[in-house]
């Protein structure tokens, strides 16, 4: 197949390259370089002798998309691109819904357009919301009482592409909800590399680590979990990227829905412990006040997947710490 991937120099999008490059497909790239960097490409050709082609477009700028469009030959688009910083959307919360669902909007208007009728979307966790569960199927309710405009924006960007489905009922989209990934390709070559100030736990960890940060601020341990520190589902980057792969088999006209997760929960002090054993350093760390807008506890039930895809996370923690750590070594 064709595919273009929005966001493919970017952490999840750029494996996603390395493995349908792999497979055979052949890959193209829109991004527009706010969160990635252009070598990227060159990584990917070392990986796979592939260099693939690039387009340096915003997404905001209908007319360029449009130009991709016009002679793509698209199967498939897998739309990763999108801002997603979650402390930044709630200081910015337009730029996030411009850039995120704007976006959306021009790239399902190029699609319509040139006839492109497969997309996959990269939605997330946070669309689940603060409702008091644990863990998360499919079938829970969306969209009620989301802490920030980041995860809004996700919520929102499912409900226009069902509403695409309904009116172009020729339209076949995957909508695949990620948990928390993490990790890095296993040659060291790509990995999290995020242009700003990082505000995920484990490239915190990492800045950590090399010094770059004092200490790792852990948020809250009054939660009502194992230790009381927050437990979330990582996901090594490889397996999520195989969730794709395997979406792929199964797309056809409608909606498919499906968490991205272990199933399993590790909390921050487990992490903390878990990078200390990989790494065979102490990791300073401080327990301050909770977090604005997190939650305790959000884990995937991951057995829809299982089912239907006939995928499963393989990878564990630690191999995602050994990949980080190799990568940085690298880097
Ligand atoms: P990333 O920032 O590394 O990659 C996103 C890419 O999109 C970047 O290369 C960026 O330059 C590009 N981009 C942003 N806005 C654009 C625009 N207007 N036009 C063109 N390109 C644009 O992030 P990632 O971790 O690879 O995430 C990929 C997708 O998965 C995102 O949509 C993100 O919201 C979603 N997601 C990520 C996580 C996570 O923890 N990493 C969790 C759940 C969902
Ligand atoms: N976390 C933390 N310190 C940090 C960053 C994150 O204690 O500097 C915790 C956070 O409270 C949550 C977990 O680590 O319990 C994962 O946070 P992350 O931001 O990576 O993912 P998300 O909260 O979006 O699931």
């Amino acid at each position: 197949m064709k595919v273009l991937l929005t966001g493919g120099t970017g952490f999840i999008g750029s494996h996603a390259a390395v493995r349908l490059i792999e497979l055979g497909h052949d890959v193209e790239i829109l991004d527009n370089l706010v969160n990635s960097k252009v070598e990227v490409l060159d990584k990917i050709k070392e990986i796979t002798g592939v260099k693939p082609g690039f387009h340096q477009v915003d997404l905001l700028d209908y007319e360029a998309v449009r130009e991709v469009f016009k002679d793509g030959g698209y199967d498939l688009v897998i739309h990763f691109a999108g801002l997603k910083a979650v402390g930044e959307s709630v200081e910015k919360p337009l730029l996030y819904y411009e850039n995120n669902i704007e976006g959306t909007i021009n790239l399902l208007k190029c699609m319509r357009e040139s006839g492109v009728k497969k997309i996959i979307f990269s939605s997330s966790a946070t669309v689940y919301g603060d409702t008091g569960e644990t863990k998360f199927t499919e079938e829970m309710p969306v969209g009620v009482k989301i802490s920030n405009p980041y995860g809004k924006t996700k919520y929102m960007i499912e409900e226009i592409l069902r509403d695409e489905a309904v009116a172009d009922e020729d339209l076949e989209v995957v909508i695949l909800r990620y948990f928390n990934p993490i990790g890095a390709h296993e040659s060291g070559l790509l990995g999290e590399d995020p242009n700003d100030i990082p505000n995920n736990l484990m490239p915190i960890i990492m800045k950590v680590a090399r010094g770059e940060i004092k200490e790792l601020k852990i948020y809250g341990d009054d939660y009502e979990t194992v230790d009381g520190t927050g437990v979330r589902d990582y996901i090594h980057v490889v397996d999520l990227v195989d969730g794709h792969l395997a979406a792929i088999k199964k797309m056809k006209p409608g909606v498919l829905v499906y968490n991205l997760g272990t199933g399993r929960g590790t909390s921050v002090l487990e992490m903390v412990k878990m990078f200390e054993k990989a790494s065979g350093e102490k990791l300073p760390y401080e327990i301050v006040g909770r977090r604005e807008g997190d939650l305790g506890e959000v884990i995937a039930n991951a057995d829809k997947a299982k089912k239907e895809l006939d995928w499963t996370a393989l990878r564990t923690i630690e191999d995602a710490m050994r990949d980080t750590l190799n990568y940085l070594s690298q880097n």
